[in-house]
């Protein structure tokens, strides 16, 4: 597979070769189309196999730019991962004029609060505290979240984070995607994701 061939947005394909990929990893050719799709999806997939850029590129592909409605919503369990997968987002999405935020914790709520009214991004990459925190406060409404993502939902699941990601999840419209990213699909992860997915597709590395 080419990343031609996936039929992407003429501005996303300039994206992906300006931050230096030629061709699709393994997990790349198999999950991107599915993610696209719409379908629900389960990737196994380990750090360095480029996970991250399968569910940004899925991503990037499904949001309309030209709306400011959060349409997308990535968690994951650390607040440098958070940080690290916004700015692969940023990048791969740099020919398309879409705003993104990092909501992590350890800083002030307040300035989180003022960027999401400044910039209002489609897409949002945080930790679910946080996340949890401005969606009661009404800082950031799920209404228009088409996709949710869970990276290294192992992790997410070991930190404890289930009840939190929980109560985002029951925030979203009905029907919204999710795909679930792990490292392993251990009888935990599975059991989160029967509850977060309906009919998944399942895709091994
Ligand atoms: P990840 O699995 O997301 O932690 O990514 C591992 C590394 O692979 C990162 O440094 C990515 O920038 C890089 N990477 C991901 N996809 C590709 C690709 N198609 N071609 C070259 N490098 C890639």
């Amino acid at each position: 597979r080419t990343f031609e061939s996936m039929k992407l947005k003429p501005d996303l394909l300039k994206g992906i070769y300006g931050y230096g990929f030629e061709a699709p990893s393994a997990i790349q050719s198999r999950a991107i189309m599915q993610i696209i799709s719409g379908k629900d999806t389960i990737a196994q997939a380990q750090s360095g196999t480029g996970k991250t850029a399968t569910f940004s590129i899925g991503m990037l592909q499904v949001i309309d730019t030209k709306s400011h409605d959060c349409q997308a919503l990535i968690l994951s369990p650390t607040r440098e991962l958070a940080v690290q997968i916004e700015n692969v987002v940023k990048h791969l999405g740099d020919y398309m004029n879409i705003h993104t935020h990092a909501l992590i914790g350890g800083i002030n709520v307040g300035q989180d609060v003022k960027k999401l009214q400044t910039s209002q991004p489609q897409i949002v990459s945080g930790t679910p505290g946080r996340v949890l925190d401005v969606l009661k406060r009404r800082n950031l409404s799920p209404r228009h979240i088409k996709i949710l993502i869970l990276d290294e939902a192992d992790e997410l699941f070991t930190k404890g984070f289930k009840e939190q990601i929980y109560e985002i999840y029951k925030q979203l419209p009905p029907g919204a995607q999710v795909v679930v990213v792990s490292a392993t699909l251990s009888p935990e992860v599975l059991e989160m994701t029967n509850k977060f997915t309906t009919d998944p597709v399942k895709i091994l590395v």
